[in-house]
């Protein structure tokens, strides 16, 4: 049987029923050029060589896998491991991908990078490879957000970023996307759109599996190096979905790794209180790409809700809806409430303080660990929690 990752997608960027590229015309010849030049350069012996001396010397790549031996313990049950991209430049997996679309960009003779951003973690992670690769960099971010997020549209500016303030609607990520698409379509000769998870028209799902696919390779080459077997389960929390993608690519064609993909209950499953798109939502277009997604009674866009920000997008990346259809992932859900006590607990009894993200993974195998006695189970800790302090703090005290 072909690899998994050799045949998905198609070449016109389907996940079985999922993905495609609905354009507006004035973008199809540059898309194309995109298509075209990724499908070369990525390819290239120079490009190949540039993307991993920077993943080892800039990143600091590989990054760990630890054992988290105290949280084993606790839970009463399987051993449980975290692969540690809290540990990667800037703190998250964001990097991965942000990186290897800088260096696009400058294979392909763009000068700028152009990205909207919600909370602040992709602007910032964008900035870091602009300033890298000597790109300018146009990031959109609503009004709301950027008095929210105020150290990260610092840390954009730092970087050498415009940051462009969005007022119009709700003033948050989706005028933001609304924007800074307005935006690119008038800079498309010279500038790439920097996409921040699995999620957009083709060829942006596989791309940007493709950059996260590092995670995955080191992690299943670490992780038999650690045990001598492969983990029984492994699990990732889906916001867009690229973290999880990243390191279910390593494990995807080994029919004894179970893969679960964790999405965000929020406060409750009513519409409006989470963001479970995968759980809960229905068929449907966003963006550009057809996927699930969560919709309100007039089919538009339903609004979304977590703690955890970088999961709060009302659609997912189309791979999952194809992984969930074909039954090759499972998906789950944690609420506000474990996230939060899982939080806690990987900051207390292991030293590891994670994004709220990270900590629905978290949450996940801490529930399952009894349910699997003698068995491992991998998480992927995607981004540390530095940004989550004064929230959770102010919020909920430090915990129990
Ligand atoms: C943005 C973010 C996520 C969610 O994005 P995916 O594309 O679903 O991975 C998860 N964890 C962290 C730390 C993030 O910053």
């Amino acid at each position: 049987m072909k690899p998994y990752l050799k045949t998905t997608p198609d070449a016109e960027g389907f996940f079985g029923d999922y993905g495609g590229a609905m354009l507006p015309p004035p973008l199809v010849p540059h898309f194309a050029e995109i298509v075209e030049a990724y499908e070369k350069i990525s390819k290239s012996a120079d490009y190949i060589n540039e993307l991993r001396y920077i993943r080892k010397h800039f990143q600091g790549r590989p990054t760990p896998i630890s054992f988290l031996k105290n949280l084993s313990e606790l839970a009463g049950g399987a051993r449980i491991y975290a692969k540690r991209e809290d540990l990667n430049h800037t703190g998250a997996h964001k990097l991965n991908h942000c990186m290897a679309e800088g260096l696009l960009a400058k294979y392909m003779g763009k000068t700028k990078l152009i990205a909207e951003t919600g909370a602040g973690q992709h602007g910032v992670a964008l900035a870091t490879a602009a300033a890298y690769f000597g790109l300018e960099c146009e990031i959109h971010m609503g009004e709301v957000d950027m008095a929210k997020e105020a150290p990260n549209v610092t840390r954009m500016k730092l970087l050498g970023a415009t940051v462009v303030p969005v007022g119009e609607g709700a003033k948050t990520l989706k005028e933001a996307v609304d924007s800074a698409f307005g935006s690119y379509v008038a800079q498309a000769d010279h500038a790439l759109f920097g996409i921040g998870s699995v999620v957009g028209p083709h060829p942006f799902p596989m791309m940007v599996r493709d950059f996260q696919k590092i995670v995955g390779v080191e992690s299943r080459e670490q992780f038999v190096e650690m045990t001598g077997e492969l983990p029984d389960i492994v699990a990732a929390c889906v916001g867009g979905g690229s973290n999880a993608m990243g390191i279910f690519s390593g494990f995807i064609d080994d029919e004894d790794v179970d893969l679960y993909g964790v999405e965000p209950l929020g406060t409750s499953s009513n519409l409006g209180d989470h963001a479970a798109t995968l759980t809960y939502g229905q068929d449907g277009d966003i963006h550009g790409f057809r996927t699930k997604m969560l919709v309100d009674e007039n089919g538009e866009p339903a609004p979304v809700n977590t703690l955890a920000s970088g999961l709060d997008y009302p659609g997912v990346g189309p791979e999952h809806a194809h992984l969930q259809k074909i039954g090759k992932v499972s998906y789950t859900t944690a609420d506000d409430k474990e996230a939060l006590d899982a939080f806690y607990k990987l900051s207390r009894h292991e030293g590891i303080i994670p994004a709220l993200e990270s900590a629905h993974a978290m949450a996940f195998a801490l529930r399952e660990a009894k349910n699997h006695k003698g068995k491992a189970i991998l998480i992927n800790l995607s981004g540390r929690g530095d940004k989550d302090l004064d929230y959770v703090v102010d919020t909920y005290g430090y915990g129990a």
